[in-house]
């Protein structure tokens, strides 16, 4: 099988970790298989022109305007898409944060396949994007491991089946911190992640509970369940990615060792499965399996995930923008971590939510959300 790809985001993570697939399912199907159409990046000119012609891509994209030299150039994602897409293309979206609402819709617009790692997509305009998604009549596939570990296990089985679906937690790289050094975490400390190597974004909010947030919220988008059907608990080996328990008390689990590839394989192969390009389990070395409830106390998180499912409307996209300007400024070395969780508490619980969720809606409230945001944190800075 092969299928035309666009990579949008290709030069980070996710997007690295695609291109391995793509080699892969190359070295599998033969020579002019799985076509790679166009991809896109923020920077890193270097990387993007290097996979172009690695790849030998037809078109690229990239934001960070620079004098490339190349065949066929966009300043943005939207435009390499406008320009090439076609319906039945598969478009793995691999940008991080809100930048990565627009191209999504514009995929979807396009009648193209998401293959969706980009979660803050779903969290800032969830319904934007599946009304969008039902009306071209495209799928919408995850590549964030937890839910496309509850895609797996659930294998479209009706949703009135599902009685709990649970996500995992490593607990990010400060699981063994003592909860009275948390607040002083420090940047080199929060980028060590144990089990996961991925973008300083997800890292630092893995480290937070943040991540789980906000796949909690992503999880309703996919899924289809309220914050009664769902819940997230700490796994520290990441082997278990996901599980649903369904109405007869069954759990069906997906496992996997922590390597993103075999979820972006999954996606752009779905529904065939094919020899994996990732390591498989060896049992021999997981002997032991833990899960532990999340202490909502250490972890505020979590609770404002519950909060913005039961508010709905705009509520996620000001939860989003807030999140993206904490992690920024936590970053810049500016905000301490213990900081960035009350902050968004604070923007969450001052921004009136909107319960018309139109495209124009989720920005205006993602800018009024990121103008609140940056004023505490500069008001911080001050007085401390
Ligand atoms: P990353 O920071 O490594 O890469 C981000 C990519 O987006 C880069 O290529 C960057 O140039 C590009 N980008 C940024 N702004 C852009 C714009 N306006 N237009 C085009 N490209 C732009 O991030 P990552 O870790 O690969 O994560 C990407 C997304 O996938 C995030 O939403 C993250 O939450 C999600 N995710 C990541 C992992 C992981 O293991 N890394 C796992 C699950 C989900
Ligand atoms: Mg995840």
């Amino acid at each position: 099988m092969s299928r035309r790809v666009f990579i949008l985001g290709s030069t980070g993570s996710i997007g690295c970790s695609t291109v391995e697939v793509i080699e892969h399912l190359r070295s599998i199907d033969g020579d002019g298989s799985w076509p790679v159409v166009g991809i896109s990046a923020g920077s890193n000119c270097e990387l993007l022109l290097q996979q172009a012609a690695q790849l030998d891509v037809e078109a690229i994209a990239i934001t960070n305007k620079a004098a490339l030299k190349f065949k066929n150039i966009f300043s943005n994602s939207e435009e390499l898409l406008k320009a090439h897409a076609e319906p039945g293309d598969i478009v793995v979206a691999a940008i991080v944060g809100f930048a990565g609402v627009a191209p999504v819709l514009t995929a979807i617009e396009c009648g193209c396949d998401i293959a969706l790692a980009n979660k803050e997509t779903l969290v800032a305009a969830g319904e934007v994007i599946m009304k969008a998604v039902q009306e071209a009549g495209v799928r919408l596939l995850p590549v964030d491991s937890e839910h496309s570990a509850i895609y797996q296990a659930l294998s479209e089985r009706p949703n009135a089946e599902i009685a709990k679906i649970t996500l995992t937690a490593s607990g990010g790289s400060l699981r063994n911190i003592k909860t009275e050094d948390l607040s002083n975490a420090t940047v080199e400390q929060v980028l060590n992640h144990p089990t996961w190597s991925m973008g300083a974004k997800v890292t630092v909010d893995s480290a937070s509970l943040m991540n789980k947030a906000l796949e909690l919220i992503e999880a309703c988008w996919l899924f289809d369940v309220k914050d009664d059907r769902l819940e997230a608990v700490i796994h520290p080996q990441s082997i278990v990615h996901g599980m649903v328990q369904f109405v007869d008390g069954s759990v069906i689990a997906q496992m996997s060792p922590p390597d993103m590839k075999l979820p972006i394989q999954f996606a752009l192969t779905y529904p065939k499965r094919v020899d994996g390009c990732s390591p498989k389990i060896d049992w021999a070395n997981h002997s032991t399996l833990q899960f532990e409830a999340i202490d909502k106390i250490r972890h505020p998180a979590i609770q404002l995930a519950y909060d913005v499912i039961r508010l709905g409307g705009t509520a996620g996209a000001v939860f989003n923008a807030a999140n993206e300007e904490v992690v920024e400024s936590f970053l810049e070395h500016s905000l301490p971590f213990g900081a960035m969780v009350p902050i968004v508490a604070e923007v969450l619980g001052t921004i009136t939510h909107s319960e018309n969720v139109t495209l124009e809606a989720v920005v205006a409230k993602d800018t009024e959300a990121r103008e609140l945001t940056r004023k505490i944190i500069s008001s911080q800075k001050v007085n401390s």
